[in-house]
């Protein structure tokens, strides 16, 4: 069996990403003032379009900085010299630092967690300012972004989702940013979108191309958005590695608890590629080759005996505690929100690349759907693809669109999946851990 000190030992490519995504302040700062690039906000993973157009795309947490700032830079700098391949100089280098062992023990659960402790932040601020009181966590996490680091951007671009309190806090965000830009995503009833809705989509896409071209000075072409849409397939092909394949083996390149943490790291650096497409496909496909390495070297865990239990949703906040009581208990925790809603499906790169993006679009619109029933639908086809032995239900306080039809969703999977799902409330990390506890140990006694 692995252990989480091992894990630091063999995987030199979380930390690679971590860093990355954590500790890119001072890059998003110098593009910005020095290279003159516009950063262009971000929400959902919708990435490419921002970088076929020469932005940056950014989700404004990650312009702030990070408690563990000091260590994550010296690590930053040990990296850049010695190779992240070099865990055993990346470990010395740690040694120095902080709590020596207990830091290198716990680092993956360190980096995790000063992201959540961030998000909690972000929340604060939005209750200071008597933001939403009962609205759900994840629009006062991004209320505190935008309120603190909004001035900063060159553009806030985002697809009007239709949940209702999300289009309401789009209309506050225009106080925080200089330029707001909401792209209207048509519904359709289940099934493939119409023509018309595929011109409507092809018209809007059209429509923020131009206002890139105007916040950014490029001009966006079939090839630039070409080969964004390679690069970010590329992407997605090893996420998809990383989630299926390597995630449903019995045997995981490290513990159950780290292969976690990467999933929720993957689940946030998605959203804007770490600002950097290219090295952020780069530091996946490494991820991807350590992991094959570990496993054919035997380096990780057996994990055949560990139930697998998925995570779902995760977008309006969750309780990271509870991979950590599941794993107590012999599970393996999935997450993996951008594969039900089908931001993982391949952009096509053949013919006419605005209707490409158009009806990769429509398909994402066709996932998160019209109804939330047909968003459950989507829910349970993560079930299906890691062959999950029991769902954890995470149902944040104040959602009245994504989790509204949860009894649909209980019904679909008890019935015709038979696997268990326990119901966990979510208000605000670290609240109400006892009552997730007792949830969290019954469903795992079923198994
Ligand atoms: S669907 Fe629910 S969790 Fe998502 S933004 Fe709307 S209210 Fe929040």
């Amino acid at each position: 069996m692995s252990t989480l000190h091992e894990d630091m030992e063999h995987f030199g490519s979380f930390l690679r990403m971590a860093i990355h995504f954590l500790h890119d302040r001072s890059n998003l700062k110098r593009m910005k003032v020095k290279e003159k690039k516009a950063l262009v906000s971000m929400t959902y993973p919708f990435s490419e379009i921002v970088f076929a157009a020469g932005a940056i795309p950014v989700v404004p947490i990650r312009m702030h900085e990070f408690p563990n700032s000091q260590y994550l830079s010296a690590i930053s700098s040990a990296g850049n010299l010695f190779g992240w391949n070099n865990t055993a100089k990346l470990v010395g280098i740690i040694r120095q630092f902080g709590a020596g062992r207990n830091l290198i023990k716990n680092i993956f659960h360190d980096v995790v967690s000063s992201l959540f402790a961030k998000y909690n932040e972000m929340v604060a601020i939005a209750d200071a300012a008597g933001f939403a009181p009962d609205g759900c966590y994840g629009l006062r996490g991004l209320y505190g972004m935008f309120a603190t680091k909004g001035k900063n951007l060159s553009l806030n671009l985002n697809f009007l989702y239709r949940c209702s309190a999300y289009v309401k806090f789009c209309e506050i965000l225009n106080d925080f940013v200089p330029r707001s830009h909401y792209i209207d995503w048509p519904i359709f009833p289940p099934g493939q979108p119409s023509e018309a809705n595929i011109q409507y989509m092809m018209q809007e896409i059209e429509s923020t191309i131009a206002v890139l071209e105007d916040v950014t000075g490029n001009s966006v072409t079939e090839a630039s958005l070409r080969d964004a849409a390679r690069v970010s397939n590329e992407c997605r092909q090893a996420y998809k590695e990383i989630l299926l394949n390597i995630g449903k083996q019995d045997f995981w390149p490290c513990t159950p608890s780290t292969f976690s943490e990467v999933l929720t790291l993957l689940n946030v650096a998605f959203i804007d590629c770490c600002s950097n497409q290219t090295r952020f496909r780069d530091d996946l496909n490494a991820m991807v080759k350590e992991m094959r390495s570990n496993i054919e070297h035997g380096i990780g865990t057996d994990v055949s005996h560990y139930k697998k239990v998925v995570m779902q949703p995760i977008f309006g906040g969750y309780e990271p505690e509870v991979q950590e009581m599941v794993t107590e208990l012999r599970g393996r925790v999935y997450y993996g929100e951008w594969y039900s809603f089908g931001f993982l499906n391949d952009i096509s790169l053949d013919g006419n690349m605005v209707r490409n993006y158009a009806e990769h679009y429509l398909h994402i619109s066709g996932c998160t759907g019209c109804s939330s029933v047909q968003m459950q639908d989507s829910f349970l086809d993560l079930v299906r693809a890691v062959d999950a032995e029991a769902v954890i239900y995470s149902m944040p306080f104040g959602c009245r669109d994504m989790t509204s039809c949860f009894r649909y969703y209980r019904e679909k999977l008890t019935r015709e999946l038979e696997i268990p799902v326990a119901l966990v409330s979510f208000t605000r990390m670290g609240e109400g851990l006892e009552q997730v506890k007792t949830r969290v140990q019954a469903l795992m006694e079923m198994l």
